[in-house]
């Protein structure tokens, strides 16, 4: 069976892209430009006048562009393509917004960025460390897909000290993670929680 994207409607990449994260943290979506447009609302293409004046491109439909913000700086946004390539999985505006969290945020901060990333893309859903494990696999062994589900738990102790994230359930394999409220309702960007 052949799944299509929910939003753009192509097929979704069958095999594990490691490279492009492609389909693997956008579960449904090509990657997150999709997941994000439509969550967005987007629903249809726009013309490409909207944003090139180029009379010959007359009657050419894109998917609109959308603006993140950047993981790490409130300075930068970044514009987000229909591209079915790294540049529409982009979460930092810079290479050093990305060396910045890393320096800062210690041992594994990107694993700790993306799961906190990942919990505030999903406000209203709860996840167990077996599926923080699964969504960080994709990314490698570099970035903490070789962190098992216990020590994952034992790594986001600290922000449940800190109320960063909601610890529901007491016993390690039943316990759910969700991200606070107040981080989601905060200006500022994740990266900083890390
Ligand atoms: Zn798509
Ligand atoms: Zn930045």
């Amino acid at each position: 069976m052949v799944l299509l994207c929910g939003l753009c409607r192509q097929d979704l990449p069958e095999f594990c892209r490691t490279a492009e994260k492609t389909g693997q943290t956008y579960p449904g979506f090509c990657n997150q430009y999709c997941f994000l447009a439509f969550g967005m609302g987007i629903r249809e293409k726009v013309p490409l006048t909207n944003y090139v004046d180029q009379p010959k491109m007359n009657g050419h439909m894109i998917w609109p562009y959308i603006n993140i913000s950047c993981g790490w700086c409130t300075e930068n946004t970044i514009e987000l393509k229909h591209k079915r390539t790294t540049s529409a999985n982009r979460v930092f505006c810079s290479r050093s917004c990305y060396s910045d969290l890393c320096n800062t945020g210690g041992r594994r901060a990107f694993a700790r960025f993306i799961i906190l990333r990942h919990l505030s893309l999903h406000p209203n859903k709860q996840f167990t460390a077996l599926q923080i494990q699964k969504f960080l696999k994709p990314y490698g062994t570099t970035t903490g897909g070789s962190l098992s589900s216990g020590s994952i738990g034992s790594m986001l102790k600290v922000y449940v000290a800190r109320g960063t994230i909601k610890a529901i359930g007491d016993s390690w394999s039943t316990k759910e993670y969700q991200i606070a409220s107040s981080v989601v309702n905060s200006p500022t960007p994740i990266g900083k929680y890390v």
